[in-house]
């Protein structure tokens, strides 16, 4: 099935992970895929392993400078941005208690202003062409809280707050925003837990097991699709159930 055939779809953090796992989904399904990060050789190695078509820029997306001018060559290079999809994330893990300043404003940087500058990026288009999907990467985290991950809670919850009241600015001109809100997923993201820590997060996920990135990469996929067209300001956990 062939259908984002003609669409241009932005996958940012889309060089591993989740991020990869969506570009590969809907180069599958016909779709132009660019995906960016900050390193835009691991961008284009991923790119290269994508199939379809597959392209890749280097962008920070806590630069707001820098996103513009990301959104800006995509419209030049495609004439249109459809689906935007605001995955790249990172996390800094410490207590509250003894987090420092940069700490907490590098995850909010990355996480949270990173979404907001692509989505007014892509809105300038998106507005005038009265068509857009954007779903963005939320957290079990930012839906139930962790010890630990102060920073990145707030961010992700806030994530929770844009992406409803941005659906609801966006909705008259065909705009639907959505949030998938992963749990345990298998990416480099958790590789640095030791096997106790992941024994402890694993039994209270009530499937047992953590998710594939390519099972977050479905929700997106239906979120973008016409099939979810009347859908929006929505949160899908894709968690196995850990945020029940
Ligand atoms: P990952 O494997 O660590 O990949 C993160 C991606 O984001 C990379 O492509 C990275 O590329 C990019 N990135 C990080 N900071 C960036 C920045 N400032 N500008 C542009 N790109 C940036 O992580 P993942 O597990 O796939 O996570 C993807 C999303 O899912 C994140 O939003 C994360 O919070 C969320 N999530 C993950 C899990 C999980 O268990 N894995 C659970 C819940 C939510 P560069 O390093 O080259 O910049």
């Amino acid at each position: 099935m062939n259908q984002f055939e003609g669409k241009a779809v932005l996958v940012t953090g889309g060089s591993r992970g989740i991020g990869l796992a969506c570009a590969k989904a809907f180069a599958l399904q016909g779709a132009t895929v660019i995906v960016c990060g900050r390193n835009e050789a691991a961008a284009q190695a991923a790119a290269a392993s994508v199939g379809g078509k597959c392209e890749a820029l280097g962008c920070d997306v806590s630069d707001a400078n820098a996103v513009k001018r990301l959104v800006d060559e995509i419209i030049r290079r495609h004439g249109a941005l459809h689906i935007l999809v605001n995955n790249a994330g990172v996390t800094e893990v410490g207590l509250a208690a003894r987090m420092k300043n940069e700490q907490w404003e590098r995850v909010l940087a990355t996480n949270l202003n990173g979404a907001f500058y692509t989505c007014r990026a892509a809105a300038r288009h998106m507005l005038k062409q009265r068509y857009g999907r954007i779903v963005n990467i939320g957290s079990v985290i930012g839906l139930r809280g962790q010890a630990g991950q102060c920073n990145y809670a707030a961010a992700k919850a806030g994530l929770v707050g844009f992406t409803k009241a941005y659906a609801r600015e966006v909705a008259p001109r065909n705009i639907t925003v959505n949030m998938v809100a992963p749990g345990l997923i298998e990416t480099d993201m958790i590789a640095g837990m030791t096997e106790d820590m992941r024994a402890a997060a694993i039994a209270q996920i009530p499937v047992g097991r953590a998710g594939e990135p390519e099972e977050v990469a479905n929700a997106v996929v239906f979120l973008a699709s016409d099939a979810a067209a009347y859908i929006t300001g929505a949160v899908i956990p894709v968690d196995g159930g850990l945020a029940m």
